[in-house]
């Protein structure tokens, strides 16, 4: 059998590693998993409710329409209905971005280093990526304009970026918005949104739809709201472009355990709100401490920082790993002596530093 000619050396997706492998490998019985930028609180305690109550209903199909989790997020959002799509995490919600845009041939304008999804979706489309390196770890938003030419079709901004935590601010991002012609469609992903809540540089990006009906905002219920293994993400568009992305969705894209938990979790926002505030603590903790280690970061606009070590991120990971942390390896990042690491509990913190200040001492600097 002969495989699509593009897809055959595409790069697969390297998760962060499973917790129970890692015991079982090193047995060790803690472990901290620091890696995927996962909730360390969990979740609300009323999405385990709904979830259970829909257990009832496991032989039915759920609403391919998400219409109660629609409803909901409109209301919580103040957005029409009609511009909403849901997908299974927002890795979801850009493949059909990409499925729906892009032709073989086209160009997509996108960082580099950043979330790789992007590149990889619109590689399988035939698409080609111009990649524009990051200015010390902030997107390069006017050289992204420069880039642009009749070919392109989707430019990608994720902010803040993952993986250097790094923000572009509402004012950057207007002037970049008026520079894009708008027949281009500007994707923002925002899946750390909720925690900027109180920083009044952060975009407003949802007034900034109002304006522009080619840009599209993603977001997702993985991270602040603690719902990853649920695989529930949405996108926010005008309706148009609603339409257009709605025309290659799966019918039942999200399951009705999913659309439950999202709507449970909408309801309680004081679980957000404390969880941002841990959050904040942890940030300002692990600054101080790398401070106090003279190792430089980038700024932290989500709950991961990328700390710089100085020391291959491969072995700086294996021996953080014989400690029971997981981290993400910044080899894999594009920041070969660098690792980016989730924020955790204050206790998981302290065990992070612990490790790390061992770690610094074993390994020599490059
Ligand atoms: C985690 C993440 C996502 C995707 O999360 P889903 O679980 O698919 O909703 C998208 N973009 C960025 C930048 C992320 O960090």
């Amino acid at each position: 059998m002969k495989a699509k000619q593009r897809i055959v050396d595409l790069p697969v997706y390297k998760p962060g590693k499973p917790i129970e492998e890692v015991k079982k490998e090193l047995g060790l019985k803690n472990i901290i998993k620091l890696a995927s930028n996962e909730n360390p609180y969990g979740c609300s305690p009323k999405v385990n409710e709904a979830v259970i109550a829909e257990l009832e209903q496991t032989n039915m199909y759920p609403d391919g329409a998400s219409s109660k989790l629609r409803q909901a997020l409109a209301a919580h959002l103040n957005i029409e209905e009609n511009q909403f799509i849901f997908g299974a995490g927002s890795d979801d919600v850009l493949l059909m971005i990409c499925r729906a845009y892009l032709e073989a041939g086209d160009e997509t304008v996108m960082a580099t280093p950043t979330f790789p999804q992007y590149k990889h979706n619109a590689e399988i489309e035939g698409a080609v990526s111009i990649e524009v390196p990051l200015n010390n770890g902030n997107h390069d938003l006017p050289a992204m304009a420069k880039a642009i030419t009749e070919k392109t079709k989707i430019v990608w901004v994720c902010n803040p970026n993952n993986p250097t935590g790094t923000m572009v601010s509402h004012e950057e991002l207007v002037e970049f918005m008026q520079q894009i012609p708008t027949h281009i469609l500007v994707v923002i992903d925002e899946a750390y949104v909720e925690y900027n809540y109180n920083n009044k540089q952060f975009p407003r990006s949802l007034e900034l739809l109002q304006q522009y009906d080619n840009m599209m905002i993603l977001r997702t219920f993985s991270k602040i709201y603690g719902l990853a293994a649920h695989r529930i993400g949405y996108g926010i568009a005008n309706s148009h472009v609603i339409q257009t992305v709605n025309q290659v969705r799966e019918p039942f894209n999200t399951t009705r355990f999913a659309q439950a938990a999202a709507i449970a979790a909408i309801r309680d926002q004081a679980f957000v709100t404390t969880c941002c505030h841990k959050n904040e603590e942890g940030i300002h903790y692990l600054s101080q401490q790398f401070n106090r280690l003279k190792l430089q970061y980038f700024p932290a606009h989500g709950n991961f920082i990328m700390v710089h070590l100085d020391r291959p991120a491969e072995a700086v990971f294996e021996y953080l790993l014989s400690q029971g942390i997981i981290v993400r390896g910044g080899n894999y990042l594009g920041y070969p002596t660098s690792i980016r690491v989730t924020v955790g509990t204050q206790e998981q913190n302290v065990a992070f530093i612990t490790a790390l200040e061992k770690t610094l001492q074993h390994i020599s600097p490059v």
